[in-house]
């Protein structure tokens, strides 16, 4: 099984499907994670919320913590990732050149405009490819005028704890959410894991799911 994940910043991916690359990678995936930006930025008054330097450190070892050596950083801007031919041809590329059996993208209603962007191009990129699951946002981004609609569950019961550590990696969103953010998390993945019968699960939207038979 070869697998990918693309995100627009580096911890999108960790919030989102972590524990499931954990899970694919214990069981003997392939797993990919691209990042289109070095994903520093600063507040909306000029404050520096977090550094590329420090976002790629702490990416790398979140991802280390997940297991996923192969991890790609692109460099658009964070805030302002475009919906355009110089980001889907690279991604086209990377995309072909893995040949993944499954893809795992941002949902296009989310709010922030970066994931937005990033979802519309990793949706183009992988035009011929069958399986594009698009995971679910949390707050705040994930705070649409669209309801998410959970499709797909995965368990990852045993890789809860895994996750959580990943996301704790970035330390630069840890200090601007507090351990309520990792609570939040966790309490999500706990309430669909009660929806799909196990402890801890996370779940996706389908894009386009080929039936293994
Ligand atoms: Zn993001």
């Amino acid at each position: 099984m070869r697998i990918i994940a693309i995100g627009a910043h580096l911890d999108d991916i960790e919030l989102a499907c972590g524990g499931t690359l954990a899970k694919a990678i214990g069981g003997g995936a392939a797993v990919k994670m691209v990042v289109l930006s070095k994903s520093g930025y600063t507040y909306h008054d000029g404050r520096v919320m977090r550094l590329d330097e420090t976002a790629l450190e702490e990416g790398r070892r979140a991802a280390a913590v997940l297991g996923v050596d192969d991890l790609i950083v692109l460099d658009w801007p964070a805030k302002d990732i475009p919906y355009h031919s110089e980001v889907v041809e690279p991604l086209d590329e990377l995309i072909t050149d893995f040949g993944p059996d499954l893809i795992f993208g941002h949902w296009p209603f989310d709010t922030h405009q970066a994931h937005q962007s990033t979802s519309l191009s990793t949706i183009s990129a992988a035009r011929y490819f069958n399986s594009i699951l698009l995971y679910e946002p949390i707050t705040p981004s994930g705070r649409s005028y669209i309801a998410f609609r959970p499709q797909v569950y995965s368990d990852i019961t045993g890789f809860i704890d895994r996750k959580i550590e990943s996301l704790r990696a970035h330390r630069t969103e840890y200090q601007k959410y507090g351990e309520r953010w990792l609570e939040a998390v966790r309490a999500r993945a706990n309430h669909r894991g009660f929806e799909m019968g196990v402890e801890f699960a996370e779940a996706f939207e389908v894009m386009r799911l080929e039936l293994k038979v």
